[in-house]
């Protein structure tokens, strides 16, 4: 789990503001039942003055520690009954005068005994998911969502696999990844392929599992990364790029899933960003799925030799081909609406 340090720190003074709130609204319900059970108030202040009387009660008991301890045992026991058959009698709830913490296990720090509690844990997957920057569509991809016959089970072109074998291997090579990077290990994948073979699908697929096991992700569009480091560079005067995107986000997420590379508007600036990125996650053994619609001899073209190159010798190139879904899907639709 890398969260950014600032994110943390959200979370942390979410913490703290929500058991602020907490003591002060028990501050309130005790004024409240003071002001409508005196005596409840009066048994506090003697409560609060037990230290003083056991050192009175010890003195007087001739030194007798025990015996002054059960004394002033017994008289807490009355009280603390007292109290508690007012506040019934009174309507209010026995715990009326205690903190009312949202997670009791960890009474809203977060911790317990040094280790994150289960509540901070999810707090975190959750964060991990809103700043992911997976669009909502994509959110609910996961591995059950996957129906692997909606693709052709047909030769297709000169390809050995039919679609539908190829995109239940491709499911394999995402689901080794997920539980490697899982494991703290580093995987680094190129899906390329025409629109509409699978490949959004598959990285969200793989962004979903990986955010549920903690993980952090982030997920954004080649055009947007470039916008985003024009931006840095030029300030104001750029191409405005998505305000969750953050330097600190780009260099801290587990896994870097870079969308629709080469549909990006290149400036030489943002292709040496671009390209020192990949290098520097590939150096540090952070993971990185790249996903583009060309091929690598196209990729060739629109990049350079050294670009691609450096891909090829860190990535596993993952093929997806067959026709694209999203115009077989109107077609059927259509023909079943008929
Ligand atoms: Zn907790």
């Amino acid at each position: 789990m890398a969260l950014t340090e600032t994110t943390m720190q959200e979370i942390l003074s979410g913490y703290a503001a929500r058991r602020q709130q907490h003591e002060t609204e028990r501050d309130l319900r005790v004024a409240e039942i003071y002001r409508q059970i005196p005596e409840v108030a009066a048994i506090d202040e003697e409560i609060r003055s037990f230290g003083l009387n056991a050192i009175k009660g010890y003195l007087q008991s001739g030194h007798d520690a025990a015996k002054s301890l059960s004394e002033l045992r017994s008289r807490y026991e009355h009280l603390t009954a007292r109290k508690q058959a007012l506040l019934r009698s009174n309507g209010f709830a026995p715990d009326a005068m205690e903190i009312h913490y949202t997670c009791p296990i960890c009474k809203d720090t977060g911790y317990v005994d040094y280790e994150k509690c289960s509540c901070l844990k999810q707090r975190i997957v959750q964060a991990a998911y809103d700043h992911s920057g997976l669009p909502n569509n994509l959110k609910k991809e996961n591995r059950q969502a996957f129906d692997p016959a909606i693709f052709s089970d047909e030769p297709y072109q000169n390809e050995a696999l039919t679609p539908r074998q190829n995109i239940l291997n491709n499911l394999k090579v995402v689901e080794d990844a997920v539980a490697q990077i899982s494991a703290g290990g580093c995987r680094n994948l190129l899906f390329t392929g025409t629109a509409g073979t699978g490949k959004s699908f598959l990285s969200s697929v793989m962004a979903n599992e990986l955010l549920s096991l903690g993980k952090t992700v982030l997920y954004v569009g080649s055009y947007d990364l470039c916008a985003f480091f024009d931006q840095e560079h030029f300030g104001e005067r750029a191409r405005k790029a998505p305000s969750a995107l953050s330097a600190e986000a780009i260099e801290a997420c587990d896994l870097l899933i870079i969308d629709d590379l080469g549909a990006e508007f290149r400036t030489s600036l943002s292709y040496t960003s671009l390209f020192h990125l990949i290098n520097q996650r590939l150096q540090n053994e952070q993971s990185t799925v790249l996903s583009t619609n060309w091929w690598i001899p196209e990729l060739k073209e629109l990049y350079d030799e050294r670009f691609v190159s450096r891909i090829l010798g860190g990535y596993t190139i993952v093929r997806f081909f067959g026709l694209d879904l999203r115009v077989t899907k109107a077609i059927a639709g259509n023909s079943s609406n008929r």
